[in-house]
């Protein structure tokens, strides 16, 4: 594969070159062919004879140029300057068949000048978590990191108990981090701020720059920050995703979600919900996100305060509620079926496209309402809703409300379903049967959940990977029908739901 290594040319000042240590017994244990074939790497270049002298030979092309980047960030609310790639390694960046760069990062990677006593690895755990999460977002259109390829290994590692390690390679556009602006900001490093500035304005945000002449690259840089920020939050919020560490040096400039760890895809409906179990004051809940996205956001503006004026970042900080909202409202409305067409209003009079709008937003206030107030499994009930819209359309409510303790409820909630629904048809001129597969195709039938991805971890700790193949197959075509996996599909049990995580990994 050809590795261009811009950020450790270009940015050498502020990271350190630093060779990836072996790990006992490596072999490649997953590899994600989809992703190889778009970055225009040949699968045989992941295979255990080929990729580990790569990484770890004397020669090896992939350890060549690896350094360790310096970044900072606000942990739990507090600034800590002392962070950076403690156990991570940019090996370079490869050129995609689009055209586009995206880095190559080797994670567990042995311990670098940023790991503070910490031992440097992962654990196979971890990283099988991250290798599933980032298919499933991204199959579910939500931006996230994603793994090129897992190395297990027999390296025993001490985390909560004793755990095998692992490595990871992570694809994403860049590893530049909210975290790194705010280090150089912080520790009063003009210089290398400018040149980090510099840096993404040239490699990332070029084409942001050129589509808005009117802004200054600081100006149009931040606004597509805060604005792709939003738009992802938004989708976690639609799904049902709690990211569970958003301290800003998990947060990427690239608005793709990043560094998850202790994450969880919601099982029931319970916005206060908690993934992360070290995290005692609930500040990453799932329904804080959107406001913490905000305070995440501003501690980055602060690293834009000596190139813009305070008013300009306030207007453009102001930007991230109204993209949000309309976001979320859009993305529900499309899982329910209730999308309005962009070529509405000019066949209505804007008052009755108002009043139907509202009626929509009231409906969907209510089914919300109704998730939650009896803890119902998220994603079954938007696919059920799904999977019995024509019933609801003959009149035949209880194939819907029957899968509901309070059936009265979801039956009265059908009738102002049909009825708002048929308006809408008549407006948008489409088809129940339509909508319906409209709504398959946005309303998953196979999520991420917790308890599945356990069974697959404790799977592979056998030296088993099948069950994690099995999981991806669904996972990657999550709305799709799949036979043979058909358990994947269901709810877990009592007693396997909601579990909350630590952030050991
Ligand atoms: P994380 O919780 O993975 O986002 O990491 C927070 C900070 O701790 C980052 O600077 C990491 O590089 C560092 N870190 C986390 N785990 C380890 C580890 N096992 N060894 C060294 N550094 C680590
Ligand atoms: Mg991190
Ligand atoms: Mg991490």
């Amino acid at each position: 594969m050809q590795l261009f290594h811009k950020y450790a040319e270009e940015l050498a000042d502020i990271c350190t070159p630093v060779v990836p240590f072996p790990i006992l017994r490596a072999r490649v244990a997953l590899v994600n062919n989809k992703l190889a074939e778009a970055l225009d790497i040949p699968v045989d270049e992941l295979s255990t004879a080929k990729l580990l002298p790569s990484l770890f030979g004397d020669d090896g092309e992939l350890q060549a140029h690896s350094v360790a980047q310096k970044y900072g960030g606000h942990q739990f609310g507090q600034w800590n300057p002392q962070l950076g790639d403690g156990r991570g390694l940019l090996l370079g960046e490869v050129k995609a068949q689009s055209g586009q760069f995206f880095d190559l990062h080797l994670k567990g990677a042995g311990p670098t000048p940023y790991s503070r006593h910490a031992d440097g690895r992962a654990v196979l755990r971890s990283t099988i978590r991250e290798y599933l999460a980032g298919e499933a977002l991204h199959a579910l259109g939500i931006p996230s990191s994603r793994s090129l390829c897992l190395i297990r290994s027999d390296e025993p590692v001490i985390r909560e108990t004793l755990e095998r390690g692992a490595m990871m390679i992570r694809v994403c556009e860049s590893h530049l981090r909210f975290g790194h602006f705010e280090y150089y900001f912080h520790t009063d490093q003009h210089e290398q701020l400018q040149n980090l500035f510099s840096f993404a304005f040239e490699h990332h945000f070029a084409d942001t720059i050129a589509a808005h002449p009117e802004q200054s690259p600081h100006a149009a840089m931040l606004q597509e920050i805060v604005s792709s920020t939003a738009a992802m939050i938004a989708k976690w919020q639609a799904y049902g995703f709690n990211h569970g560490v958003m301290n800003t040096d998990n947060m990427s400039i690239h608005g793709i979600t990043f560094d998850f760890g202790p994450y969880a895809f919601l099982d029931d409906f319970i916005p206060n919900y908690v993934c992360n179990r070290s995290d005692h004051s609930g500040r990453y809940a799932f329904d804080q996100q959107p406001s913490i996205g905000l305070w995440n956001l501003n501690a980055l503006a602060h690293a834009f305060s000596p190139y813009l004026d305070i008013k300009e970042i306030k207007a453009i900080l102001m930007t991230y509620e109204d993209t949000l909202v309309n976001d979320y409202q859009a993305l529900i409305r499309q899982r329910l079926g209730l999308s309005m067409q962009a070529e509405t209003p000019d066949k209505m009079y804007q008052s009755d496209e108002q009043k139907l709008s509202h009626e929509i937003d009231v409906l969907i206030g209510e089914w919300m309402q109704i998730l939650q107030t009896e803890k119902a499994d998220m994603h079954v009930a938007f696919r059920t809703l799904s999977k019995h819209l024509l019933s609801i359309r003959d009149n035949n409510y209880n194939a819907l409300s029957d899968n509901f303790i309070q059936a009265d409820r979801v039956r009265s909630w059908c009738v102002n379903y049909q009825e708002i629904q048929q308006a809408l048809l008549d407006l948008n001129q489409k088809s129940w049967e339509k909508i319906q597969e409209d709504m398959l195709g946005v309303n998953p039938k196979y999520v991420l959940r917790n308890h599945l991805a356990q069974e697959a971890i404790a799977a592979a700790e056998d030296d088993d990977f099948s069950l994690c193949e099995a999981f991806l197959t669904v996972l990657t075509s999550p709305f799709e029908e799949h036979p043979d996996y058909e358990r994947f599909s269901k709810p877990p049990a009592t007693q396997d739901k909601g579990i909350a995580l630590s952030c050991s990994s």
